[in-house]
């Protein structure tokens, strides 16, 4: 066995559980970490708290004299807290989130220290950006990017640095970040949703979009983990005979948490809500060595940052606890991935979830109306919600035999099912009073009861109506929800413009009552958006055919999928609700289609890796043993050895085929990648590698697989699906 197979087992094996002192109450442990509001209330004078409240709540801007104070007071408290250094905390577009730490500490002129940290540098930042993707961005415009303050989500200390949260731009304007135009999205969607919720409440002056998200991954004793180059360069195992036993007795999900992993998590808990990460549930999830973690949903800018520490602050405890977190989307084939499901929903500032039902007829109607909306917004743009999903490991879920399909479809049960065929029937213009009173008392009174007991839910619907929330599940477990979130609030807020549009004609042309109008309305949407309600199993075969017919989208893979965010419908999308400029849609389809190529690219290189250094080297060694074995055999029973040595020779030829073949793939695959990089249209380059050289990562795993199991256990110089999963 390889020295760092045997080393690693027996480590893993030697662990013991990182005990944690669980004193105290979570509530009183609670955002110490955070600048929150009473922090402010306790080191702001009444202007400043005012100013950056105003700023929170309508997004106006801090003047300098105001920035200076916050920061003096800022560094105060971060001081006492025993922090050093402060940093802009920004997503750029890799996907992940990056920092530059500067020290408080400063030098006068005549040489005194002192800590320094002014409005200027709570404001704004230069890190040198030259390095993050920009998609040309800075290219074609101005060298330099800019971190600006985002004064909606509060700073927090994380070990002894102040992090300040930061949208990334460019000097000529153009957000290099994944927060700035979810900022956006949210500031449409909250524009139109308040401009509707008012048809219903004239006291609500403010719409939150809320996130609840729910992060899946796996978790592995770290040496086993490091043992692995592929896990190590890619997230995921390149190769791996499948363990005799996976996930098909069931036995892991929701069941005993083990020791050592419940020591992770309760150490991951403490250190999560100290920085303000409200986290709820943890449970087992349904493959092996795989977990989740919930949070109590929040404004979704907040929910967005408080994912993205999340998985920050998990790498660093689970290194603590000797343990590898793997948010890759699918790191061991034949059981389950991992993914992040996104609760969302609408709340306004008086209180009130816009997606849950009340107790009535009016406030049925204002369930009724953003619901509706919302299912017309995801019909129309079912595309681009798909492309906001889209990556070279989430691939390995959508549109493979993994949840949920490529095809976005909703679910909302049987019963609201009936209520809109129902409302589908509504006369046109004004309706009688008979009719109204029909309305509400049998349909519309009628969804609070009906809501309680919708528990036929649909596990493999990508986009689900859970109650009082829509569950969008196709996210990727590595994904940033920025993505995601910015497409589906920009929808939602064009539909909610373009709704408010049509009842507002009806009114003051067709003077027809609010509630009349309001019904004519969402009939139609009933109506047109019909292809995209999906009740069935959406995994069949069937629903596939189906869907075709419904004209709905079926992007199996990320360079198909992003094809359509430069299409005409959405720039005009993105350009008219002020989210996104056409240089910045083509920025980030550039991005995401050349992390897509390199992504596959590192996973070919490393087949290659694996082939030739590892299995054909290993391959070799076991069949020199058999074949020693059968000379040695002849040696001694000369002619009569045929009989003795059947197994041997019959397994020394099926490793020279395998050896054979696993060569021969691996250098066609290398053929395939070089011509793709010859490619210089980076569309054509994404194409290539999905269409050319992909194809060949399956047929050499099968070769390896066979040979693994072909092989003397001890020869095998890979950690096994066995050890890596199974080894507590
Ligand atoms: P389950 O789906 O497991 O039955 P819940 O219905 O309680 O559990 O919620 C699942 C997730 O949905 C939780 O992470 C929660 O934070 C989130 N969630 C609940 N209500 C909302 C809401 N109004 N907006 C956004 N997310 C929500
Ligand atoms: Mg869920």
């Amino acid at each position: 066995m390889s020295k760092i197979r045997l080393e690693a087992i027996s480590k893993s094996q030697d662990r013991e559980r990182i005990p944690i002192e669980e004193k105290g109450r979570r509530s009183e442990l609670f955002g110490v970490n955070v600048f929150n509001e009473e922090r402010m209330l306790q080191y702001l004078t009444k202007d400043a708290l005012e100013s950056v409240q105003s700023a929170i709540f309508s997004g106006s801007k801090i003047d300098r004299k105001i920035a200076d104070q916050v920061a003096e007071s800022m560094k105060s408290w971060a001081i006492t807290m025993g922090a050093t250094h402060y940093t802009h905390w920004f997503q750029p577009l890799t996907g992940a989130t990056a920092e530059k730490h500067d020290a408080f500490f400063d030098l006068l002129p005549d040489g005194r220290a002192l800590e320094k940290f002014g409005g200027g540098q709570l404001v704004q930042q230069e890190p040198d950006a030259s390095s993050f993707p920009s998609g040309g961005i800075r290219n074609t415009f101005e060298a330099r990017g800019y971190t600006a303050w985002d004064p909606t989500s509060a700073a927090f200390i994380y070990g002894t640095t102040l992090c300040i949260p930061t949208i990334f731009v460019s000097y000529t304007g153009e957000a290099l970040d994944n927060k700035a135009p979810l900022l956006r999205a949210l500031g449409a969607v909250d524009e139109a949703a308040t401009a509707v919720a008012k048809y219903f409440d004239k006291n609500v002056s403010k719409v939150n979009a809320t996130l609840g998200w729910e992060q899946e991954y796996f978790l592995l004793d770290k040496a086993l983990a490091v043992s692995r180059p592929d896990i190590v360069m890619t997230g995921r195992t390149l190769i791996g005979h499948q363990a005799a036993k996976g996930q098909q007795l069931d036995d892991h999900y929701f069941g005993v948490i083990p020791d050592r992993v419940l020591s992770f998590m309760s150490d991951l808990e403490k250190e999560c809500t100290k920085l303000g990460i409200p986290v709820k549930t943890r449970h087992n999830e349904v493959a092996p060595n795989q977990f989740e973690l919930a949070p109590v949903f929040e404004e979704a800018n907040l929910a967005v940052d408080h994912n993205l520490l999340l998985m920050d602050v998990m790498d660093k405890i689970a290194d603590k606890h000797h343990f590898k977190v793997l948010f890759h989307e699918k790191p061991f084939a034949g059981i389950n991935g991992s993914g992040k499901h996104n609760n969302w929903s609408l709340a306004t500032d008086t209180g009130v979830n816009l997606l849950s039902p009340g107790s009535t007829p009016m406030k049925n109607l204002q369930f009724l109306t953003f619901f509706i909306n919302t299912i017309k917004a995801v019909d129309t743009y079912e595309e681009l919600l798909r492309a906001s999903i889209a990556s070279a490991s989430n691939d390995h879920r959508l549109g493979a035999n993994e949840a949920p399909p490529a095809i976005f479809s909703i679910f909302v049960g049987t019963q609201l099912s009936n209520v809109l065929d129902e409302l589908e029937g509504v006369s046109h213009g004004k309706l009688s009073p008979e009719e109204k009173t029909e309305l509400k008392l049998n349909v519309v009174g009628k969804i609070p009861e009906i809501l309680l007991d919708n528990t036929d839910r649909n596990r493999t619907s990508p986009f689900a109506f859970t109650g009082n929330k829509f569950e969008m599940r196709g996210v990727g477990a590595k994904t940033n929800c920025a993505k995601p979130m910015t497409v589906l609030n920009t929808i939602v807020a064009k539909q909610l413009i373009d709704f408010k549009k049509e009842v507002d004609i009806l009114i003051d042309k067709k003077s027809l009552k609010k509630d009349e109008a309001v019904f004519n309305v969402l009939r139609e949407y009933i109506k047109t958006s019909k292809r995209i309600r999906f009740d069935g199993d959406g995994y069949s075969d069937e629903w596939e055919k189906e869907a075709e017919r419904r004209k709905l989208s079926n992007n199996k893979n990320t360079p198909s999928a992003l094809q359509v965010l430069t299409s005409k419908e959405s720039l005009d999308l993105f350009r008219t609700m002020k989210v996104m400029s056409e240089v910045e849609i083509s920025a980030r389809k550039e991005v995401e289609l050349e992390t897509y190529i390199f992504q596959l690219q590192i996973e070919g290189r490393m087949y290659n890796e694996l082939v030739y250094s590892y299995i054909i080297p290993a391959a070799v060694k076991y069949q020199n043993e058999l074949i020693k074995n059968v000379m040695g055999l002849k040696d001694i029973y000369g002619a009569a050895h045929k009989k003795l040595t059947d197994g041997q020779l019959s397994l020394i030829e099926q490793i020279a085929e395998h050896i054979a073949d696993v060569k021969k793939q691996s250098d066609l695959m290398t053929d395939a990648r070089r011509s793709a990089n010859r490619l210089k249209d980076i569309d054509k380059k994404a194409f290539a590698y999905c269409d050319t050289v992909k194809p060949y990562f399956n047929k050499i795993r099968l070769h390896c697989d066979k040979l693994e199991s072909l092989m003397d256990n001890n020869l095998w110089p890979l950690t096994k699906y066995r050890e890596l999963l199974f080894q507590k």
